[in-house]
């Protein structure tokens, strides 16, 4: 584990698949989520191993974390800069689109929480906390302070432990992930479960969990969600993927179909968001955060 100093905390956003965000932040360079164990990749659809952050790296995507040691005392700089200059109510913040905010080298360096507390002193439009790991839970108190400036947006691929374990096998547990999407919501958090990207899984059942915890679901896939038509996800050796593990038929344009129906019907139309864009108006305030 490596750490460094940054001069800037918060990347200007312009265009892409965040497109109504203004900045991204990333507290880590790198992800253990994307580690190999054994045969199994994790995250393997992740298309952050393509980008040049991962590809000029003498390691693996996975491999290497470097921890910014400076970002939070960065970051409440940037911030106080905003509030004197009266543009903190325009910022959307996507927290992290290159990272995972709360991997494990969170709970030693605590860059996150640290980052919050900034948000917390001086509180942006919106931030987008995005995470698959339970480990979130640990600042509940923080994001209760940010009230409706946040939403902790959690990925959920499936329900099913099985898929779960053999497409994801560096993930937290589905049980662990659906207990953390219950904790935060019923502490009046703002949660979007993130079935980014659809996996396989039991439709029925899996709306039924989601129903009672989190105000909204969106449904990505490696068709709709790669920025690519698919392309993306066929370089990352998605299809291959799906067949080797046995579940060829799921990789398919509309596999997401009754997933999303059974979604529509528990939840109702207003809480479940079809396709990346999903991400885009979250908090439902697409032009008016300020
Ligand atoms: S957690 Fe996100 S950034 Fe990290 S490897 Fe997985 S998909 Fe990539």
């Amino acid at each position: 584990m490596n750490t460094k100093t940054v001069k800037t905390a918060l990347n200007r956003q312009s265009g892409g698949y965040l497109h109504t965000f203004t900045h991204t932040l990333q507290p880590y360079t790198g992800c253990a989520f994307g580690k190999t164990i054994g045969t199994g990749q994790g995250c393997p659809y992740c298309y952050v191993r393509r980008l040049p952050v991962a590809l000029f790296k003498a390691q693996p995507w996975g491999e290497w974390v470097e921890a910014k040691e400076n970002v939070a005392l960065v970051l409440r700089r940037e911030l106080q800069r905003h509030a004197q200059q009266g543009t903190l109510g325009t910022l959307r913040i996507f927290m992290s689109s290159a990272t995972d905010p709360y991997q494990g080298a969170e709970s030693r360096f605590k860059l996150t929480r640290a980052c919050l507390e900034a948000f917390v002193d001086y509180p942006p439009g919106l931030l987008v906390v995005q995470t698959r790991s339970p480990l979130v839970l640990r600042d509940v108190d923080l994001l209760q302070h940010l009230g409706r400036h946040v939403w902790v947006s959690l990925t959920i691929e499936t329900n099913d432990e099985e898929v779960r374990r053999r497409f994801t096998p560096t993930s937290p547990t589905v049980a662990s992930r659906l207990r953390a999407l219950q904790t935060l919501y019923d502490a009046g958090i703002q949660v979007q479960a993130a079935i980014s990207p659809m996996l396989p899984n039991v439709p029925e059942p899996f709306a039924e969990a989601l129903n009672s915890r989190c105000t909204r679901a969106v449904v990505d896939t490696l068709f709709e969600g790669d920025g690519a038509h698919g392309k993306r996800s066929e370089a990352l050796g998605m299809r291959s993927l799906f067949e080797r593990l046995g579940y060829g038929a799921w990789y398919h344009p509309a596999a997401h179909v009754p997933l999303l129906r059974a979604l529509r019907e528990r939840l109702g139309e207003d809480r479940v968001v079809f396709s990346q864009d999903g991400f885009n108006d979250i908090g439902g305030c697409r032009d008016d955060c300020v």
